[in-house]
C-alpha cells in the first residue's frame, strides 16, 4: 500500500518550480561534455579571508566549541556586530537587545515573518526580488504577497503609487539590490521609513550586499534614519562580504521588539550557528577595526568591478542593454521577450545565466549575470555569446 501524504496547504501554496527544465538542460550539456560557464548563481568564487580560515582551524579543534551555542548567539559575536555597526554606519546598538545572530540572513528573513504574521496578513514585496521574501518568508507564514514593481524608469526603486496597501503588516526592501544591482540614497531610504511609519508597516531591510560597492558609493543602513528604530529590522550576512556562504552566518539588527520576536521564534527552532563559526565571523568583522573598509573587502570589490566592466561592455555591444551597477555582483541585462527562451539559447554554447522571470513577473525580459567566476571565464563566455547573438 502506498501512502500519499498531502503536503500542507502552505507548502502547496508555494509557486511551481520554474527551472526544472533549465536544470535538465544544464545536466544534459554537462553529460555531453560541454564546458559550462556558470554566471547564474550568487555564490562568490573568491576564498574567505585568511584570518577567518586561521581562526576556524584554531577554534574547530577546541572541544568546548562543539557544545550548543544559543539561539541568540555568543556575546562575543553580538559585541563584534555592534562594534562593526558603529564603525561602519556610526549607529549605536545594544548587543543584548538590538542584535540577533542568524544562521545566514535567509533564516532571519523567514523567521521574522513567522514571528509577526498572522494568516492572511498582507506583505509588500518587490518584484523582481530574491524569491525568499515571497516564498520562505511570506507564504510559509500564511501571509499574502502583494507585489510592488521595481521598474527601470524608476531606477528600480519602489513605487507604491496607485497601490492598495490596506492591511499590509510587513514589507521587504533590498538595496543594494539583487537582482537589478540598483542602489538607493539616504534620502530615498528616509522616504521608505516615513512610508512604513505612516502606515504602521514592519520594514524588513535586507542589506546583504552593503559591502560589495564600487567607486565612491557606500551603501547606507536603514538605521541611519532616526525614525527607523520604530519600524525597521535590518538583515546582514557574512556570506557575500566575506565569501562565507557555506558557513551560514548572518545577523539582524534594529527595533528591539522585532528582534525580540525573531529571537522568540528562533529559541524554538535552532540553537545558533556553531561556536567556531561565530568566532571565525568575529575575526571577519574585526578586520574593520584595523581598516575601514579592510583591504580584503576592497580587493574583492575591485575584482568584481573588473569582471563586471567586461560583462557590461560586451553585453551592451551585443545589444543586451545594461548599466554598470554601483554595487552587488549582478548585471541585469535586457534580453527581449522571453527570458527563459534566451537562457536556453545561450545554454547551447554552455553559458549559464538566470532568467529574470525567476525573480518575478517584472523580471521578464531581463537576464541576470553574476560576476562570480574568473575574468578569463567571463571573457570566454562573452566570446561564445558573440558567436551566437
Ligand atoms: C545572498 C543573499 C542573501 C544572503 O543569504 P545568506 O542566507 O545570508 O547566505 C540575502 N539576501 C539576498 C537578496 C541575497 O542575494
Amino acid at each position: 500500500m502506498r501512502l500519499d501524504f498531502d503536503f500542507s496547504n502552505k507548502v502547496k501554496a508555494l509557486p511551481p518550480y520554474l527551472f526544472a527544465e533549465l536544470e535538465r538542460i544544464v545536466r544534459q550539456k554537462r553529460l555531453e561534455g560541454v564546458e559550462l560557464i556558470s554566471l547564474s548563481i550568487g555564490d562568490p568564487d573568491l576564498p574567505p579571508p585568511k584570518a577567518v580560515m586561521d581562526a576556524l582551524k584554531e577554534e574547530v579543534v577546541k572541544p568546548e566549541n562543539h557544545g550548543y551555542s544559543s539561539s541568540e548567539g555568543e556575546c562575543e559575536f553580538r559585541l563584534a556586530v555592534s562594534d562593526w555597526y558603529k564603525r561602519r554606519f556610526n549607529v549605536d546598538l545594544d548587543p543584548n537587545r538590538e542584535v540577533a545572530t542568524l544562521l545566514g540572513s535567509k533564516e532571519g528573513l523567514c523567521n521574522i515573518a513567522k514571528a509577526f504574521l498572522n494568516e492572511g496578513d498582507r506583505v509588500l514585496l518587490p518584484d523582481p526580488a530574491y524569491p525568499v521574501y515571497a516564498n520562505g518568508a511570506t507564504i510559509l507564514s500564511g501571509g499574502v504577497p502583494v507585489h510592488f514593481p521595481l521598474r527601470e524608469e524608476n531606477d528600480f526603486l519602489p513605487n507604491f503609487e496607485g497601490m492598495n496597501i490596506e492591511g499590509a503588516k510587513m514589507m521587504f526592501v533590498n538595496y543594494p539590490n539583487n537582482p537589478t544591482g540598483a542602489v538607493l540614497t539616504l534620502k530615498k531610504l528616509k522616504e521608505l521609513v516615513d512610508f512604513a511609519v505612516e502606515n504602521k508597516i514592519i520594514l524588513c531591510y535586507d542589506n546583504a550586499y552593503s559591502e560589495i560597492a564600487f567607486g565612491n558609493y557606500k551603501a547606507p543602513s536603514v538605521l541611519q534614519i532616526d525614525e527607523a528604530r520604530k519600524v525597521a529590522i535590518e538583515f546582514h550576512s557574512c556570506s557575500k562580504t566575506f565569501n562565507m556562504t557555506g558557513s551560514r552566518i548572518g545577523f539582524a539588527v534594529g527595533n528591539e521588539r522585532l528582534i525580540a520576536g525573531l529571537r522568540k521564534v528562533k529559541s524554538q527552532l535552532d540553537s545558533g550557528p556553531p561556536k567556531y563559526i561565530q568566532l571565525a565571523a568575529v575575526k571577519a568583522l574585526r578586520m574593520y577595526t584595523e581598516e575601514n573598509p579592510p583591504r580584503f573587502v576592497r580587493e574583492a570589490c575591485q575584482t568584481y568591478h573588473r569582471r563586471m566592466k567586461i560583462l557590461v561592455e560586451e553585453l551592451n555591444s551585443l545589444g543586451l542593454k545594461c548599466q554598470m551597477p554601483k554595487a552587488t555582483f549582478y548585471v541585469w541585462a535586457k534580453c527581449g521577450a522571453s527570458s527563459v527562451d534566451f537562457v536556453k539559447k545561450i545554454l547551447e554554447v554552455g553559458v549559464v545565466a538566470a532568467p529574470g522571470v525567476g525573480f518575478g513577473s517584472q523580471g521578464e525580459g531581463y537576464i541576470r549575470f553574476s560576476a562570480t567566476c574568473k575574468e578569463e571565464k567571463i571573457k570566454e563566455a562573452c566570446k561564445r555569446l558573440r558567436n551566437i547573438l
